[in-house]
């Protein structure tokens, strides 16, 4: 998979590509990324990407010609000789006002071939933007000052479900949001030491008794889902646990 990501800050991914899972993945030909420097299409012999709000107001404006020119440069070096039929990658926009992003956007967008994230700054971009993007995803609800955080985010959860990237890929199906696994946030996890400052390890995950272990977690998730999560539940569901738990 091949993610290109459109920045006036490129230099800020130079850790996060080469470290931990996604490092790996790149190191493997699982993931490629490109950043783009966009001031490299900026306007005039200062290169501006910006320019004041029509209308007044506070801040600075990204215009569309210099973002749609850093789309249009990063696809054409993506494939210089596109052949007839050829699907473009997709093409992102990261803001507060897109929908939100979730593990089910991350495995659908993990299956596409390439995917252009674009990382606004300022008070945002030009709102003629907006026709030439496919999406517009949101990490939060809440201001960031710039999409690199966001772009981080989108690629790091989707490197993690590419194919062979994850060292044992049946953890993803426990794993908390998982759409492929039971809907539920994922039971608790210990490790050494069996006892700290008075707090113990659940005796149950102590013994080798798979069967039990499997059902304590099973248990487990669906507790902490009801507890800090009862809105991921249908109301089925959350209906029948609370029934369930009732003495
Ligand atoms: N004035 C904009 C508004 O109120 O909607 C916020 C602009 S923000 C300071 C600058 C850039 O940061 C945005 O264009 C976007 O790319 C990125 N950004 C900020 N918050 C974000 C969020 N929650 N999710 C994704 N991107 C975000």
């Amino acid at each position: 998979m091949r993610f290109d990501v459109i920045s006036l800050f490129p230099e800020m991914f130079a850790g996060f590509s080469q470290l931990g899972i996604v490092g790996r993945a790149v190191t493997a030909s699982k993931l490629r990324l490109v950043f783009h420097q966009l001031r490299d299409q900026g306007a005039g012999k200062h290169r501006q990407v910006d320019d004041t709000p029509y209308g007044g107001g506070a801040g600075m404006v990204m215009r569309v010609d210099v973002l749609v020119a850093a789309l249009e440069a990063c696809e054409a070096q993506a494939s210089p000789e596109p052949q007839a039929g050829q699907q473009r990658a997709k093409r992102i926009l990261l803001s507060p006002q897109g929908r939100l992003f979730d593990q089910a956007t991350a495995y659908q967008l993990a299956k596409q071939e390439a995917v252009t994230l674009i990382c606004g700054r300022y008070e945002g971009v030009d709102e003629r933007l907006r026709s030439y993007v496919d999406d517009e995803l949101s990490m939060g609800d809440y201001v960031l000052s710039g999409g690199e955080v966001a772009a981080m985010a989108v690629i790091d959860a989707c490197a993690r479900l590419l194919p062979g990237v994850l060292g044992n890929p049946a953890s993803l199906a426990e794993e908390s949001h998982s759409p492929t696994g039971v809907g539920l946030l994922e039971y608790p996890h210990y490790t050494r030491p069996a006892t700290f400052r008075g707090q113990l390890v659940p005796e149950v995950l102590q013994g080798g008794n798979h069967q039990a272990i499997a059902s304590w977690r099973r248990e487990q998730a669906k507790r902490r889902t009801i507890d800090r999560r009862p809105d991921l539940l249908a109301p089925a569901d959350r209906q029948q646990h609370r029934q369930d738990e009732e003495p």
